[in-house]
């Protein structure tokens, strides 16, 4: 269940982001590429039980689906396409996936925390 390890660090890369900041996370934007191997539901059902009790705690996750992409070694040509078996340019099996297989956490929808105090400035 690699999952629950991918939301902890997750977890983590967005605590230190927040870090020392006055501000609610609203919502987590993570890429994931279309060979990525994850269940989407799994990650959220990992990350609900991770933030119980934590600030994260209903936190929103959007999911942002990278396709597949490739580069051919000979001719250079990149192209989109899920399963590939030559280029469609010239033929050559010499491919590179350029994106696909992503998973990280590509930005954050955060609002600073209410402060009835002002900082003046
Ligand atoms: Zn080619």
């Amino acid at each position: 269940m690699h999952e629950l390890a991918i939301t902890q660090s997750m977890i983590t890369i967005v605590n230190e982001t927040v870090k020392g900041k006055d501000v609610i996370v609203r919502e987590i934007r993570i890429e994931v590429g279309e060979h990525t191997c994850i269940e989407k539901h799994t990650l959220e059902g990992c990350f609900e039980v991770c933030t119980e009790n934590t600030p994260l705690k209903g936190v929103q996750l959007t999911f942002i689906d990278i396709p597949a992409s490739w580069k051919c070694k000979e001719c250079h040509y990149t192209f989109e396409q899920r399963v590939v078996d030559a280029c469609p340019r010239c033929s050559h099996t010499n491919l590179t996936m350029v994106t696909g297989r992503e998973l990280q956490v590509k930005s954050l929808e955060v609002e600073p925390v209410n402060k009835d105090d002002s900082h003046g400035n």
